[in-house]
């Protein structure tokens, strides 16, 4: 398969080749047209399988269409996933690939500064990229909102509960708009993520890496 076959725009597939993939991955050539098409997704892929993408791309054109019916603030697309290191990985990505639309992207972790965190996400951003608790926190104290929030992804979720982070991640899922769409990725499909998928996917494809 080749980025062709996705029909991106020439400012995404600029970016795109300024990174120098030379073809899709297997994730990507699956699940970039069921992300693409709206539908609810379960990517059961491991790092370096090129999930990132797969998630981003199709997020940045979600991001185009929504902002032009909605222009309002908060987030429109929020990433959820274990760790300050991946956190900042998936924001990094979202920078480069996001440079196609001028769109922003802030990362609130656990560990960093509040503050900074604050600020920044006040400053406006269409992507936020979070570890579960942290996004919670900033919520409460009112630095951001999740009312425009339509593409919700969560990354690792099996690692995000072994961490402990269930609640969190189920609390951040019944506060976005139930008329959203859902990516849930995962390492492996155990008993209580197939639980999750149920419980805040609807109807979802399920892709396998
Ligand atoms: P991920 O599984 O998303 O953590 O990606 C693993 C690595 O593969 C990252 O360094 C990406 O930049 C890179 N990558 C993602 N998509 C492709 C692709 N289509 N071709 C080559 N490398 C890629």
């Amino acid at each position: 398969s080749s980025f062709a076959h996705f029909g991106f725009d020439e400012q995404l597939m600029h970016q795109i080749r300024k990174s120098e993939y030379t073809q899709p991955t297997p994730i990507q050539c699956q699940g970039v047209p069921v992300a693409l098409s709206g539908r609810d997704m379960i990517g059961i892929a491991k790092t370096g399988s090129g999930k990132t993408a797969a998630f981003i791309w199709p997020m940045l054109i979600h991001i185009m269409d929504q902002k032009e019916l909605d222009p309002g603030d908060g987030p429109i697309a929020v990433i959820v996933c274990p760790t300050r290191e991946l956190c900042q990985q998936i924001h990094a990505e979202c920078k480069r690939f996001g440079k196609a639309y001028n769109l922003r992207s802030v990362a609130v972790y656990g560990g960093g500064s509040m503050w900074e965190q604050a600020k920044a996400l006040q400053e406006g951003a269409e992507i936020v990229v979070c570890t579960p608790g942290r996004l919670i926190d900033h919520v409460k104290k009112k630095a951001t909102n999740l009312q425009r929030v339509s593409y919700l992804v969560f990354d690792e979720a099996d690692r995000m509960f072994d961490m402990g982070f269930e609640y969190q991640v189920r609390s951040i899922a019944s506060h976005v708009r139930p008329d959203r769409q859902t990516l849930l990725f995962s390492a492996t499909f155990r008993k209580k993520i197939e639980k999750l998928a149920r419980d805040i996917l609807i109807d979802p494809i399920r892709v396998v890496q």
